[in-house]
């Protein structure tokens, strides 16, 4: 077929771009890849920020992009980046906007980016099947490709409950939908009343970058529990857990219990003990049923998301700074309406506790993919044991209905966690990217190279 592009790959951040890195790296020609995303290639809603608090929630040596070189972005990290702040007891924790900025680069220098096509548009919808697959975008003529890869990260948040704009005529300043890109943080005065939706990682970035701005006002948390994520401690993985075999959901919490030492959750004790547990995770997870899956994240994902996600030391000792000066209030309860004019916001939460503020940022996580919805709807892929995303096998397959698996379309990211366990993380995605890689170019990618 004319036109037939080799490898497209949907989405332009950080899994797109590490992808690009492994598939060049092993002779993948750069004619044979087309990205497609309207935005720098490795930044992504991640590391595109421009907010200079806004710090990866890891130390230096963790963000691993190839499995031969851990420590390659460490060493470009201290030749490149001058940043005093950077320094902890727990490592060096970067800013996010030069971690992407190290992505890129690495992408643009090391292998020439400017021979790969990028088109810069969305992917509304697929349709076809193995190698044989057509692209529809918004403002760009349909494609077809052999091979395509979804990559489309984190969709970024959107509101959680009902908008109501009590002067049609007047613009929307005292909300921030999605504060992930930072941008909206910058024109908040210092003696605003900030209401925070959501009590995770995003919700203290948030209060790290007003912290640092030396905001007077109040801050309200409005989350289901009075607990955010504890901070990096200075771990090391020391021992190898001995799991027992034939595990249940049930005995993998108690095996996990009984791991885990009574010291406080902060300290580098526990979370060594804890790291020591995450390697295994994955392939243990990927042996339940559907069902287990989804009973464990039921009874335990908040608590699980609650230790993997930890900030950077920088952002808890902002936000312990402002705690001190009595600015913090925890407000237990979801939001139900929120009434807002150009300075006013009144927050309705669904227990019926009303909150007014100057402004309401929306921490509360990610949106629900719209391509993904589109591709179960087509029947192309069905959901993953979440609900949350589609389902991926081992091999980041996407599978179709009747446990078929499609040959030429994968996807890895974040998405494929309900599949495959704990892979937010930059560290694991990078290794789906080489994996991935791996397996394009030894299987079906000989003739194109
Ligand atoms: C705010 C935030 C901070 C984080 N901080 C850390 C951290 O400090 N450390 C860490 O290890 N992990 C962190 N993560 C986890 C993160 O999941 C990974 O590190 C990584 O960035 C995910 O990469 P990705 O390529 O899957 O997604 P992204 O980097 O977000 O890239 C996806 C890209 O695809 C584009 N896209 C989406 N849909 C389409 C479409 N239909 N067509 C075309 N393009 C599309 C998006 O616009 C986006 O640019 C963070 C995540 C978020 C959201």
């Amino acid at each position: 077929m004319a036109n037939m592009k080799e490898v497209v790959i949907i989405g332009d951040g950080f899994a797109a771009a590490v992808l690009v890195t492994h598939l060049l790296r092993r002779g993948i020609s750069s004619s044979a890849i087309t990205v497609v995303g309207s935005g720098v290639l490795g930044k992504g809603n991640a590391y595109g920020c421009n907010n200079p608090f806004f710090r990866l929630n890891v130390r230096e040596d963790l963000p691993i992009i190839f499995a031969d070189d851990p420590l390659h972005f460490s060493r470009w990290a201290k030749k490149h980046i001058n940043d005093p702040e950077a320094r902890t007891k727990a490592g060096y924790f970067y800013r996010r906007q030069d971690f992407g900025r190290y992505v890129s680069e690495l992408v643009a220098c090391e292998f020439k980016l400017g021979q790969i096509e990028q088109i810069k548009a969305r992917v509304l919808g697929l349709i076809g099947s193995d190698n044989s697959w057509n692209l529809e975008f918004d403002g760009h003529d349909p494609i077809s490709a052999r091979r395509v890869i979804i990559a489309t990260g984190n969709p970024p948040p959107v509101w959680p409950c009902s908008l109501i704009n009590s002067n049609p005529a007047i613009s929307t300043v005292s909300l921030i939908e999605n504060p992930w890109t930072g941008d909206s943080l910058g024109g908040i005065q210092t003696q605003e009343s900030i209401i925070l939706l959501g009590g995770g990682l995003t919700a203290l970035d948030a209060i790290g970058a007003l912290a640092e701005r030396k905001h007077l006002g109040m801050i309200y948390v409005v989350s289901p529990r009075a607990v955010l994520p504890p901070a990096q401690a200075n771990w090391q993985r020391k021992a190898q857990p001995q799991w027992p075999q034939n595990l249940s959901p049930a005995k993998l919490i108690r095996f996990m219990r009984n791991y885990l030492p009574s010291a406080s959750t902060a300290s580098p004790e526990w979370q060594s003990a804890w790291e020591e547990l995450r390697p295994n995770i994955n392939t243990i997870w990927q042996q339940f049923s559907s069902s287990q899956k989804r009973s464990l994240y039921k009874r335990l994902g908040w608590l699980w998301n609650l230790y993997r996600f930890r900030a950077s030391p920088q952002t808890i000792a902002a936000y312990e700074k402002l705690k001190s000066k009595n600015q913090i209030q925890f407000v237990l309860g979801r939001a139900k309406e929120i009434k807002y004019t150009e300075s006013k916001v009144k927050l309705l939460l669904g227990n019926g506790i009303e909150i007014e503020g100057n402004r309401v940022i929306n921490c509360t996580g990610t949106a629900s993919d719209p391509l993904l919805n589109r591709l179960v709807e087509d029947q192309l892929a069905i959901r993953d044991p979440l609900g949350q995303s589609i389902a991926v096998d081992e091999n980041f397959r996407v599978l179709t209905l009747s446990s078929k698996r499609w040959n030429s379309l994968w996807m890895i990211g974040p998405g494929t966690m309900g599949s495959l366990g704990d892979v937010i993380a930059a560290s694991t995605i990078a290794k789906q990217a080489e994996q991935l890689a791996i397996q394009i170019s030894l299987d079906s990618l000989k003739n194109i190279r």
